[in-house]
């Protein structure tokens, strides 16, 4: 039956009504819900997603306000996954949503990103970043890295055994000793990046070439890169893992 609520989606010959019936069937993990999470898991509970589980152990400050875009004043001081997932039931009623309200750790990492369809970086921080890659990449489990500070953000999809995994390269462009408390973070950068995320988790998902190019924003200046990364033979994360 013709589905209204997602023809504009369905039109579109990049997804059709069978890319439609993937992201349907999809259950997708965003790990944070801050300022690059928000945005993602937005777009998926819109486009229609089955499931999606959100995340995070921080609570909404009202410094997030400026640029988080799933929370309003009323929210702070509440764990943002129960924020977010009370926000997202109202936008698709439809669709599975799961609050997980802790922070991602080496312990509780199998029990909490388990085995779905894709797994979205919306962290602050590398470390979590390289639990996330560890599990993703032993897994088979496809993930999207962004990162966002200042008035520059970064999105690179990862599928491991094919293209480059984040312990494959070292990120110049990056101080990781920098924090959005100290630097500032510009709105629009997080945003465009984790469109641009959401956008490569469904080439993933509907299966389009995906060579895991890394996407280089900087809006401020105008300036938008994309830098191919190879895989490294010598990684010790995936370079035993073949597609
Ligand atoms: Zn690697």
């Amino acid at each position: 039956m013709f589905n209204l609520r997602f023809s504009r989606e369905m039109a579109l010959k990049e997804i059709s009504v069978d890319g439609y019936e993937i992201i349907r069937n999809s259950y997708v993990v965003v790990v944070g819900i801050g300022a690059t999470g928000s945005p993602a898991a937005d777009l998926f509970v819109r486009a229609g997603v089955g499931k999606i589980r959100l995340i995070d152990g921080d609570t909404v400050d009202i410094s997030n306000i400026h640029r988080q875009i799933l929370y309003s004043e009323n929210d702070v001081g509440r764990k943002k996954p129960d924020a977010a997932s009370e926000r997202l039931r109202i936008v698709n009623g439809g669709c599975e949503i799961e609050s997980v309200p802790q922070f991602l750790s080496q312990e509780n990492a199998s029990e909490l990103l388990g085995k779905p369809s894709i797994v979205i970086d919306g962290t602050d921080n590398m470390q979590t970043r390289r639990i996330i890659n560890s599990y993703c990449v032993e897994n088979r489990i496809p993930w999207v890295f962004i990162s966002s500070i200042g008035t520059v953000s970064q999105a690179k999809g990862i599928l491991p055994g094919s293209t480059s995994c984040l312990d494959c390269f070292v990120d110049r462009n990056l101080n990781y000793s920098m924090s959005c408390e100290e630097t500032g973070v510009l709105a629009s950068a997080p945003v465009m990046a984790s469109s641009l995320a959401w956008t490569i988790a469904l080439r993933i998902l509907l299966n389009q070439d995906e060579n895991g190019d890394l996407y280089y924003i900087d809006p401020w200046n105008l300036v938008m890169e994309k830098i191919h990364i190879n895989r490294n033979p010598q990684c010790p994360t995936c370079s035993n893992i073949q597609n």
